[in-house]
């Protein structure tokens, strides 16, 4: 990992936790892949890895990142999809190529037809999109209860009433504000 830049927000379903690369969208946003390498450590976490990024595929993976926080907002509102979200979605899913690879331990893996294209990696997190959206994987899209996130994330949980997109984070977040809030209402219950 690289100093000096924002840690990145791990999640198990790497369509959101693409989405996670730039948090707090609706306070002080937090850019998590401010330049191509930080991308391309973000690819390399998630088993995407790429050898190189240029600027131009910077800029193309962060339209993308917008067009899915954009279309799963929708999505978990039950609202009509941005037409123009899912045309980005629709031509990243299009223009890369990657394969799923099966592990000798039975883990899926993904190649990409070449170490340099950036825009094979994208099409594989387009494609997960794609499978959250249309329903076919076991969970619900909602919306973080931070206001100052709002965050679109796929709750797995067996109730469906997970709250925020990220415990450590936004759940921790509320839980002190909360807690500071009652301190404030009833100082005494403190002692
Ligand atoms: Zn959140």
């Amino acid at each position: 990992m690289r100093a000096g830049f924002p840690d990145f927000r791990l999640g198990s379903v790497l369509a959101t936790s693409f989405t996670g690369t730039l948090s707090e969208r609706h306070g002080n946003a937090v850019e998590r892949i401010p330049t191509p390498h930080r991308l391309i450590d973000w690819l390399a976490v998630n088993g995407l890895a790429v050898d190189s990024c240029t600027t131009a595929q910077l800029d193309l993976a962060r339209e993308l990142r917008e067009s899915i926080h954009a279309a799963a907002t929708a999505a978990a509102i039950q609202d009509a999809l941005p037409a123009s979200a899912v045309q980005v979605i629709n031509d990243c899913s299009t223009q890369g190529r990657a394969a799923a690879i099966l592990t000798p331990e039975g883990k899926r893996r993904w190649r990409l037809s070449s170490a340099s294209c950036v825009e094979d990696a994208l099409s594989v997190i387009a494609a997960d999109t794609i499978s959250i959206i249309a329903g076919e994987r076991d969970g619900k899209l909602a919306l973080c209860a931070s206001p100052t996130c709002q965050a679109a994330f796929f709750d797995t949980s067996q109730s469906r009433t997970r709250k925020w997109c990220d415990m450590n984070t936004c759940g921790n977040r509320q839980k002190k504000a909360r807690f500071n809030a009652n301190q404030r209402k009833n100082p005494r219950s403190a002692e």
